[in-house]
């Protein structure tokens, strides 16, 4: 039998994200240490790994992003690699080094890729030194707020403010004149310092018709980079993405150029992880624009496994234990259509958050159906961390196909006692501008599904 990629491995994470880490470690032989803090003690992560420590109370600044307590437990337990998975330190170059000072393997990239593509002014420059098409604005991140007015009246309103550090839609703010610009630039670059500890803002061109297209690729320590095609990830809230779809095959011409860029960025940078290229197609013009890269394993990436048969975290474990890739472009084949929603716990129409116990749950099943959770009847949803409960990933043969099968999913679906974002789905789904594949980024501000047919 193959020896295991590593002995040990810790799971510097919560909720379905560690149980989808801990299910691969286990089937490749790995043992498991999961961390807790005190609001999650009966959560199910914690019973199905090895081990498990406590790590703080519940807010996440004092437990799930507390390095030393989580480094104590590293070393305590004897792992000899961490999984970050996504969200809290996932990202932190800082914490990578820190694994790497004390001899344990960060599962992800390098801390020099860390540090320039986790930064969105960097990483811009990186995608434009390497051929990429960016959008019209300054790939160098602005403080100052005369600055921020001078690059937007040099590509004319309405522009974008990004945090350069930032993520989950924080500090992004669409501005349409100077005058808004005075009023919006200090609030959104307090809101990025305040969170990111870094105020610099990038302005762009904001884009009124765009879709959200990525593309999920992998690099190992021998300079191999391949792509598992793209996903398209248009419906969203608020910047965030609710819905993402695999592949998105609409021009076959275009889509292999998409692909072709996010490998020439990865292999510029010598990318040697799981990685997420993302762009922005302008729906009207056909042209597409690099936006940032994520360096870490990605919410979605279920669709993805879906219509590849890859597992993706396992092959991210045997790169960062120094295999080499298990695939060369060829061996990866796309087959059939999938689709992800995401469950969140919270007001479908005010999308206030809704914590407190799951009365009862009961997850739908069947051929092409597959749900990632860490919900049980009894279990009580935090409000200290992310609304994300459930993913719910379908495939089926094509589109139409995927979306009915997501429907009798759906109403198979039982979540009790909390509310959930179930019905948006299903009026999403339902409707038939989506049905027809028309979907871009401001789909849920154009549509409201709850009215329209
Ligand atoms: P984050 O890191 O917060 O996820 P991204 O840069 O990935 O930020 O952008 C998130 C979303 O914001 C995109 O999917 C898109 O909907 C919107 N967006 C970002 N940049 C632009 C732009 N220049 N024009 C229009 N929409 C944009």
């Amino acid at each position: 039998m193959k020896k295991p990629p590593f002995k040990k491995i810790l799971i510097a994470n919560r909720g379905e994200i560690a149980l989808r880490i801990i299910r691969a470690c286990h089937e490749l032989g790995i043992k498991t240490v999961a961390i807790h803090s005190t609001a999650d003690v009966n959560s199910l992560h914690v019973k199905i790994a090895n081990e498990s420590v406590g790590i703080g109370p519940a807010p996440a600044n004092e437990s799930y992003l507390n390095v030393a307590s989580i480094m104590s437990a590293a070393i305590a337990t004897g792992v000899d690699a961490i999984h970050p998975g996504y969200g809290f330190l996932s990202e932190n170059a800082e914490f990578a080094e820190v694994c790497g000072s004390c001899g344990i393997a960060f599962i992800g990239p390098t801390v020099r890729n860390m540090r320039m593509l986790g930064d969105k002014a960097k990483a811009l420059r990186a995608a434009e030194k390497a051929g990429l098409p960016i959008v019209a604005g300054d790939s160098r991140g602005v403080i100052e707020l005369e600055d921020a007015i001078k690059i937007a009246e040099s590509i004319g309103y309405p522009v974008i403010l990004k945090g350069c550090a930032g993520g989950g839609g924080r500090g992004m703010k669409v501005v349409s004149s100077t005058d808004e610009m005075r009023e919006t630039f200090p609030m959104a670059s307090q809101e990025v310092e305040k969170s990111f500890r870094d105020p610099h803002l990038l302005v762009e061109k904001y884009l009124t018709k765009v879709k959200h297209l990525e593309v999920q690729i992998a690099g190992d320590n021998f300079q191999n980079v391949v792509h598992f095609g793209v996903r398209d990830c248009s419906l969203q809230r608020r910047y965030q993405k609710i819905i993402e779809e695999a592949p998105a095959t609409f021009d076959s011409k275009l889509i292999n150029k998409i692909q072709e860029a996010a490998v020439s960025l990865a292999r510029a940078v010598n990318y040697t992880s799981l990685g997420t290229v993302e762009f922005l197609l302008d729906v009207e013009t056909q042209k597409f624009y690099f936006i940032e890269m994520n360096t870490r394993l990605q919410v979605e990436h279920p669709v993805t496994e879906a219509v590849t048969d890859v597992d993706l975290v396992k092959e991210q474990i045997r790169i960062a234990a120094g295999e080499e890739l298990s695939y060369d472009q060829g061996d990866i084949k796309l087959k059939g259509y999938a689709m992800e929603v995401r469950i969140n716990a919270e007001d479908p129409k005010t999308l206030i958050p809704s914590p407190g116990i799951v009365e009862s749950y009961h997850a739908p099943g069947g051929r092409g159906v597959r749900v990632e959770s860490a919900l049980y009847s009894g279990y009580e949803v935090s409000p200290y961390y992310d609304s994300l409960i459930a993913k719910l990933i379908v495939i089926d043969d094509n589109r139409e196909n995927c979306i009915k099968k997501m429907l009798v999913a759906l109403d198979e679906f039982v979540i009790d006692g909390i509310k959930t974002n179930i019905d948006l789905h299903r009026k999403i789904l339902s409707n038939s501008t989506f049905r027809n594949g028309l979907v871009y980024t401001k789909f849920l501000e154009e549509h409201n599904v709850f009215e329209e047919k």
